[in-house]
C-alpha cells in the first residue's frame, strides 16, 4: 500500500473508532438502567480567593438536588431506575478546558471540539477514555456587580459539560440549574429558549395546557426561565422549580426506556 492509502485507512478507523465510541456513550449514559455516573471537575475560573475557598468547601452533598431533580421527573415518565444519579467531586484542575471559537465557523466550532475531547483524554490521566462517564468541567468564578459569566455548555459528543458557576454559596441552587441543564445537554437535549432568551412555545414551558403568553410557576430545564404573573422572564429559585418537558424527555430517551422497562 502507498502511504497516501495507508494515511487514508488510519483516518477511516480514527473516525470509525469515534463514531462507535459516540454511539457507546451516548448508549450507556441514556439508556436509564442504572444511575447516570458523573465526575465533577471544578476549576478555579479566575484565580480568585473566593473560587478558591468554594472548591475548598465543595462536596457531593452539594449537587444533591440535581439527583432529586432528575429522579422526580423520570418518575414522572414512568422510568423507575432508582438512584438516577452517582456524582463525585474530583479534584480540582488548574488547568483550563480550550475556550469555544468566537463567532459561529462550523470548522471552527468542530476543530474545538476535537480539542476539547483530546484534553479531558488528556487530563483523565486514563489510558483508555472512560466510556459511559459524564464529565463535568464547574469553572467557579468570584460574583461582581454587573459582570455576567461566559456561556455554559454541553456537548453530546464526548458526554462533556463546561460550566461556568458563582462562588458563593447563595448561588448554589442557581449553579444546579445550569449544571443539569448542561448535563441535558451531554444525553441529547437541546435548548428551548428562543433568540431574546424567552420560551419556545410549547416544548419550553412546564405546563403545556396553559396559553402561550399565561404566567407559569416553574420552568422548563432546557429553557431555563419562565414567565411570571407579572410579565417577567425570570430564572427558578431552584431545580425543585424545574420540569422536564416532553420533547426533552423524548430527546434523553426517558420515553425509551419506559418503553423497555414495560415490554415483556
Ligand atoms: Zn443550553
Amino acid at each position: 500500500m502507498s502511504f497516501r492509502r495507508i494515511r487514508i485507512v488510519v483516518l477511516l478507523g480514527l473516525l470509525f473508532a469515534t463514531a462507535s465510541l459516540t454511539w457507546l456513550e451516548q448508549y450507556i449514559a441514556r439508556g436509564w438502567k442504572g444511575p447516570l455516573v458523573v465526575e465533577l471537575v471544578p476549576i478555579n475560573g479566575d484565580r480568585s480567593a473566593a473560587a478558591a475557598e468554594t472548591i475548598a468547601a465543595l462536596k457531593a452533598d452539594d449537587f444533591s438536588d440535581i439527583g432529586d431533580f432528575l429522579e422526580r421527573e423520570a418518575a414522572r415518565y414512568g422510568v423507575q431506575s432508582g438512584t438516577a444519579l452517582k456524582l463525585t467531586v474530583e479534584p480540582a484542575l488548574a488547568a483550563h478546558p480550550p475556550a469555544p471559537p468566537q463567532g459561529g465557523n462550523v470548522l471552527a466550532t468542530m476543530a474545538w471540539s476535537l480539542k476539547l475531547r483530546w484534553w479531558v483524554y488528556r487530563q483523565s490521566g486514563q489510558w483508555l477514555p472512560e466510556i459511559g462517564t459524564v464529565k463535568l468541567y464547574v469553572l467557579y468564578h468570584a460574583p461582581e456587580d454587573g459582570r455576567g459569566l461566559a456561556h455554559s455548555l454541553g456537548l453530546q459528543k464526548g458526554l462533556i459539560g463546561v460550566v461556568h458557576a458563582y462562588a458563593s454559596p447563595r448561588q448554589a441552587r442557581q449553579n444546579n440549574i445550569v449544571i443539569a441543564h448542561e448535563l441535558l445537554h451531554t444525553l441529547g437535549a437541546t435548548d428551548k429558549y428562543g433568540p431574546e432568551g424567552y420560551p419556545v412555545y410549547p416544548d419550553g414551558v412546564a405546563d403545556t395546557t396553559l396559553p402561550e403568553d399565561a404566567p407559569q410557576r416553574a420552568a422548563e430545564i432546557m429553557a431555563g426561565r419562565y414567565l411570571t404573573p407579572g410579565g417577567q422572564l425570570t430564572m427558578p429559585a431552584s431545580l425543585a422549580q424545574c420540569v422536564i418537558g416532553a420533547k426533552t424527555a423524548r430527546e434523553i430517551n426517558l420515553d425509551g426506556a419506559f418503553a423497555r422497562q414495560y415490554a415483556h
